[in-house]
């Protein structure tokens, strides 16, 4: 049977505090970034409920032995943020997940073409074959950055079906791109907003994610 592209929107108070929190835009830089980092916790917590690979084995209590169950620390997991606004999902995603390694990639967007340029890429050569990669990426807005993103990993080994992208704010135009080409993935976002101006801005969306966590103006 064809996969189809999955696209998440877990129901839960504290995401659609966090992202409420994101979208005012008086909301001060400091405040915003903490905003990101809880999204990327929950969002984390949503994504790798099915996801995480764990062993059963048997622990001895104070009393007796009990089955238990611990994430299997022979399976690789990466956590790939999309620079810059990703380093604040980032911050929220390392909570949960404090042993995976991180791999960053930096794109920057040109205003006129919108086409992505990486700047920085600290992905390996080749990724341990297994590896459960997060990519965590605030803004799916047309989608050219995430697809560049998906390329870099996957000519490096990264199985599609093993790949969850975390987002807050995700538009149609990049969801139909990653589901053409990656229809397996599942994305776990707190909103789907319906569309992009002509500059490429999600509407209503968040704004420009990067400066906004950072405090600083493109
Ligand atoms: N990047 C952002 O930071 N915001 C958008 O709305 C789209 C891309």
């Amino acid at each position: 049977m064809a996969s189809q592209l999955r696209v998440y929107v877990p129901d839960h108070p504290l995401i659609k505090h966090w992202l409420g929190v994101a979208r005012d835009a008086s909301t001060p830089p400091i405040l915003f970034k903490t905003a990101i980092a809880e999204l990327g916790r929950w969002l984390t917590y949503e994504a790798t409920r099915y996801w995480l690979p764990t062993i059963e084995t048997k622990v001895q209590t104070p009393l007796a032995e009990a089955e238990a169950t611990f994430i299997d620390p022979e399976t690789a997991i990466a956590v790939v943020p999309i620079l810059r606004a990703g380093l604040a999902l980032l911050e929220g995603a390392q909570t949960l997940l404090p042993l995976a390694s991180t791999y960053h990639l930096g794109f920057k967007r040109d205003e006129e073409t919108l086409e992505p340029h990486c700047y920085l890429n600290r992905l390996p050569q080749t990724l341990k074959p297994n590896t459960h990669v997060l990519i965590v990426e605030p803004m799916l807005a047309t989608g050219g950055t995430i697809i560049a993103a998906l390329e870099l990993l996957t000519e490096r080994g990264a199985d599609p079906n093993l790949i969850r992208i975390i987002s807050v704010v995700a538009a149609p135009p990049a969801l139909q791109k990653i589901s053409a080409v990656y229809p397996s993935l599942q994305i776990y976002a707190a909103m789907i907003d319906e569309s992009l101006n002509e500059k490429g801005y999600i509407v209503p969306g968040l704004g420009d994610a990067g400066d906004r966590a950072f405090g600083t103006e493109s």
